[in-house]
């Protein structure tokens, strides 16, 4: 039998190493646009590559229907992802949060594992050829690729991600074999990526770093609430909290949805506490400037843009501030309203959201529903992870069941 995978990313890879584990007589060619396998990989973690999670469910996934996920997970959990990095010499550390990372704490040791285990196995890799369709005459596929045809193939697996990091070659064309072949998809979008805001405050508090709650308003309505880093940059705010929330804050941004990030600076005094810590220090330093006594209590990027909210005028003096003024500054510092108005596209995202239908796709194989041969995994499928290893954990477990499927 001869197989075509298109896209040697997480899932493609392992789809062929399960594949030709499970029956030598297979001819696997996969093709991918890239001049080596596994660019995401490399990117991914910072260079570090955060591979997997030790906790793992449904729960970490977003999509239409996000149980689509839970087979997989079923049957390719951490102990079985774990068991599968041994048989390729992979060494893993696992943090206490959970995160998995490979124990040499390089995603290169990845790659270079995977691309052995792919040579030793004999299957072959068309890197630099750039897949541009997919047709299917009497039961055979035929790919195309760089204007050559490659032909006879009995199953194709489409494993081509989506458009997040279009510099690493990332594209749709996924989708584009997806249509073609009957399957509709929902619209794509970036996750895990930095929001751009109404306010930006001329770029006078890019920079500003601090662990924050924050939380998402849709429509007025309280949504969902993180604890983590908020950073400040020119066009809005990013950061490990905003990258978190910014999964349902770009969904409901598609809807046309009215959202709003609510900062607080101080999570662990509540407003009242802070306000009489404010009015304490102001007190104690009578005569000294409210803006500079601040600084105390925030960054000095802060403290300006703070009075300025509060419509308090940069050189007044702390004992010039009545009590209704240090409500608000306590007010301010603890529900600091940003408008989102977009993403950073992409280019900056770690993950795409949307994509091919679940529901078109058999949870078991990820075989398509609608043409016999043809399967979907990883990326491609609208399944899109929180950050944490859950984006390349569906990639490794949604491309077994597919390696599976295909030695049978
Ligand atoms: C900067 C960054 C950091 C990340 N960090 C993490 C992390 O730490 N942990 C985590 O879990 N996830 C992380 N992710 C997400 C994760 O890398 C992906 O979700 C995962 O790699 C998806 O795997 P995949 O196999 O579905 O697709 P991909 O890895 O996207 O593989 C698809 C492959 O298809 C190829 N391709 C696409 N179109 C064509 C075509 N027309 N012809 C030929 N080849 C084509 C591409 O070159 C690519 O190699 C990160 C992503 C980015 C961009």
């Amino acid at each position: 039998m001869k197989i075509a995978i298109i896209g040697a990313g997480a899932s493609g890879i392992i789809a062929a190493i399960t594949a030709k584990r499970l029956n030598k007589d297979l001819q696997i060619d996969i093709f991918d646009a890239n001049k080596s396998i596994g660019k995401k990989i490399l990117a991914s973690g910072n260079g570090r590559c955060n591979i997997s999670n030790t906790t793992i469910s449904s729960k970490n996934y977003i999509g239409e229907n996000p149980s689509f996920v839970e087979f997989a997970l079923k049957e390719f959990d951490f102990k079985a992802f774990e068991k599968f990095c041994k048989t390729i010499g992979l060494m893993l550390d696992i943090k206490e949060s959970g995160k998995v990372y490979p124990l040499s704490n390089e995603a290169k040791s990845v790659t270079n594992l995977l691309q052995l285990a792919l040579e030793e196995l004999d299957i072959n890799i068309f890197c630099e050829h750039f897949v541009q369709n997919l047709d299917k005459k009497e039961n055979k596929f035929i790919v195309k690729a760089n204007e050559k045809e490659f032909k006879n193939y009995d199953k194709v697996l489409i494993s081509s991600g989506l458009g997040a990091a279009p510099q690493l070659n990332a594209t749709e064309i996924g989708l584009d074999i997806a249509s073609k072949f009957g399957h509709s998809f929902n619209p794509t979008y970036p996750s895990l990526v930095g929001l751009q805001t109404q306010e930006t405050y001329n770029g006078k508090l890019q920079g500003v770093k601090k662990e924050c709650n924050v939380a998402l308003y849709v429509n007025g309505n309280f949504e969902q609430e993180i604890f983590g880093d908020v950073l400040f940059t020119s066009y809005g705010v990013s950061g490990f909290a905003i990258l978190d929330i910014s999964q349902r804050a770009v969904l409901s941004l598609s809807q046309y949805f009215d959202v709003e990030l609510r900062i607080n600076f101080s999570p662990k005094i509540n407003v009242n506490d802070l306000a009489n810590q404010i009015q304490t220090l102001f007190k104690n330093l009578p005569t000294k400037r409210a803006v500079d006594i601040l600084i105390g209590l925030v960054s000095n990027k802060i403290a300006p843009i703070l009075l300025n909210i509060c419509k308090i005028d940069i050189n007044t003096k702390a004992n010039e501030i009545n009590i209704k003024q240090i409500k608000s500054l306590a007010h301010q510092l603890n529900s600091w309203k940003l408008k989102v108005i977009d993403t950073q596209g992409f280019s900056h995202a770690e993950a795409s959201g949307g994509g091919v239908k679940t529901s078109e796709i058999d949870n078991r194989t990820y075989e398509s529903k609608l043409c016999k041969g043809l399967y979907f995994a990883g990326e491609v499928l609208d399944i899109v992870g929180n950050r944490g290893g859950y984006n390349l954990h569906f990639a490794w477990a949604s491309g077994y069941l597919v390696g599976k499927s295909f030695s049978k």
